[in-house]
């Protein structure tokens, strides 16, 4: 495991040093979390907020954060295990909330190539209509 946990740090600081300038946290999610700017809130609690994306993509397109500025999946670490697991489980709960019974996607882009363009961890949750495959 000592090993394994070596690699896991050689990841995070690769990633954490191709972040791009000036996209560190605090982004715009830290003032949705704090209401300081809008959102259309669907679900919130002590660890995470889902709302509605501000440019959907489908009929159903929403996003789940965690409150704690995470920059990006490449920065998650051994014990941020248990977050990233009720960040999935919030968004089959809200997916179901929002009747997606037909099935839906769950993204998360990460980082330059991932098209990432807000430094806080999020999971885009898109459904209501029937998606492709490759996606762009
Ligand atoms: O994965 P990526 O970083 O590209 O996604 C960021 C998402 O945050 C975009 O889909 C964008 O529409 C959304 N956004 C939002 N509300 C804001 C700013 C961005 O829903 N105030």
């Amino acid at each position: 495991a000592g090993g394994q946990d070596g690699e896991v740090q050689k990841a995070q600081r690769a990633a954490k040093a191709s972040e791009e300038p000036g996209q560190r946290s605090p982004t715009i999610f830290s003032k949705i979390i704090d209401r300081t700017i809008r959102a259309d809130i669907l679900y919130e609690d002590d660890k995470c907020l889902a709302f509605r994306d501000v440019a959907p993509q489908a009929p159903v397109h929403f996003l789940v954060i965690p409150k704690r500025p995470i920059p990006r999946l490449s920065c998650v670490a051994t014990g941020d295990a248990e977050l990233l697991g009720h960040l999935l489980l919030v968004a089959s709960q809200m997916a179901k909330v929002e009747g997606l019974v037909d099935g839906y996607r769950v993204v998360i882009n990460d980082g330059k190539q991932g098209a990432q363009s807000v430094y806080h961890l999020h999971l885009h949750v898109l459904g209501g209509r029937q998606m492709g495959w490759p996606p762009g």
